[in-house]
């Protein structure tokens, strides 16, 4: 059972950012429509419920190279995940006001807010959006999402540029007033070939030139070779799914790609599914260039201070819970953690009733 799947369910992303294959529009695919269509999104919801491919101890996040709120018909989508108790997540740039229905979100377990940097200069440079307009838009969000069912984790992920450096601690400290985490990265090259060209020294003049203003590549080198001699890339254990359906390789290579595509994922059976994943023969060359490490290693420098609610129990330190769950044989374990899962998912349903019937007394 996969425990995170990628379902793109919109193809694409107002966002302008230069260094995102998305938003450089370096790789726009020949698709007929850009969102998926909740009924063939529901049809493949089941069949790999059916397939036992996933389950409740499934996570299915709703983004990859789009941004899911621009999605029309969002609320469909949300409803057919917690009419079968799937949990999901969201990534979103903020930039679009949403107004989901009451009790849709119970199931929403993590929302990702991103951001290049904290003023209008930043905004202007990278996702071209009105910084104000956004930020009266995350409150929006949060307030909106509140009323909707959501208790679960959320993180602004704060994509550090040259230029932006010194605007993390005020991102940091509105953070904190909203009691949301804060998660500071450095902003990479998120486009394969742009990537892959830099690491093998062929990037042309102008984009290096580019380039160089705005992102940090000084801890590069060093990453890329502390890269384990046996390290398997992560998405092998991921399901990757675009708007049309279709199984990916992962969600590193561009629509253009060759190998981005594996076919329909309806017309795969189980061993079809698992093989195709792990087998492409981009994976050797992405790996050896150190591509795949360094997408999957977001580096936070220690200037950046990270603010965590839920922050990791003391090394060592098992709480009995974890330590009886540490030693079960993997059947228990998939079995108590569904279990959990029923469980957070009543209790979030149970409390957003009962906040829904005090506001209705006030
Ligand atoms: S980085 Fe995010 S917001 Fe920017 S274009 Fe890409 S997907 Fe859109
Ligand atoms: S090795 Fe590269 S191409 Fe292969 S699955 Fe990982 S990120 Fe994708």
């Amino acid at each position: 059972m996969y425990k995170l799947v990628y379902f793109e369910i919109s193809g694409v992303c107002n966002g302008k950012c230069p260094w995102c294959v998305t938003g450089n529009k370096s790789a726009i695919h020949n698709s007929h429509s850009s969102f998926v269509d909740p009924k063939e999104f529901e049809k493949v919801i089941t069949r790999l419920i059916e397939l036992k491919l996933i389950g409740m101890t499934t996570r299915i996040d709703l983004f990859s190279w789009g941004e899911p709120f621009l999605h029309p018909e969002f609320n469909e989508i949300a409803k057919i995940l917690n009419k079968r108790n799937i949990l999901f997540g969201i990534s979103t740039n903020a930039s679009r006001p949403i107004n989901i229905k009451q009790g849709l979100l119970t199931n929403m377990d993590q929302l990702t807010i991103s951001v290049p940097g904290f003023s209008q200069a930043s905004y202007d440079r990278i996702h071209g959006f009105n910084f104000n307009y956004i930020l009266r838009n995350i409150d929006s969000l949060l307030d909106n999402f509140k009323k909707a069912g959501f208790s679960g984790y959320t993180n602004m992920a704060y994509h550090i540029y040259q230029f932006n450096i010194e605007e993390i601690g005020i991102a940091r400290d509105f953070c904190l007033q909203r009691k949301v985490n804060f998660t500071p990265s450095f902003a990479y090259l998120n486009d394969f070939n742009l990537a892959k060209s830099y690491l093998s020294n062929n990037l042309d003049y102008a984009t290096l030139k580019n380039a160089s203003k705005d992102l940090l590549f000084y801890y590069v080198d060093k990453l890329i070779a502390s890269m384990p001699k046996d390290y398997s890339c992560p998405q092998y254990n991921y399901l990757n799914i675009d708007e049309q359906g279709n199984l990916l390789t992962c969600c590193v290579l561009p629509k253009n790609h060759p190998n981005y595509s594996l076919g329909p994922i309806l017309g795969l059976s189980v061993e079809e599914i698992k093989t195709k994943k792990v087998s492409q023969s981009v994976c050797r060359e992405c790996i050896n260039s150190g591509i795949a490490y360094w997408m999957h290693n977001p580096c936070t420098p220690d200037f950046a201070d990270c603010i965590n609610y839920f922050p990791n129990k003391k090394e060592g330190y098992y709480s009995p819970m974890a330590l009886i769950k540490k030693n079960l044989p993997s059947p228990f374990k998939e079995l108590i953690k569904k279990y959990v899962i029923i469980f957070k998912i009543r209790i979030r349903k149970v409390w957003f009733q009962l906040n829904n019937k005090i506001h209705k007394l006030n």
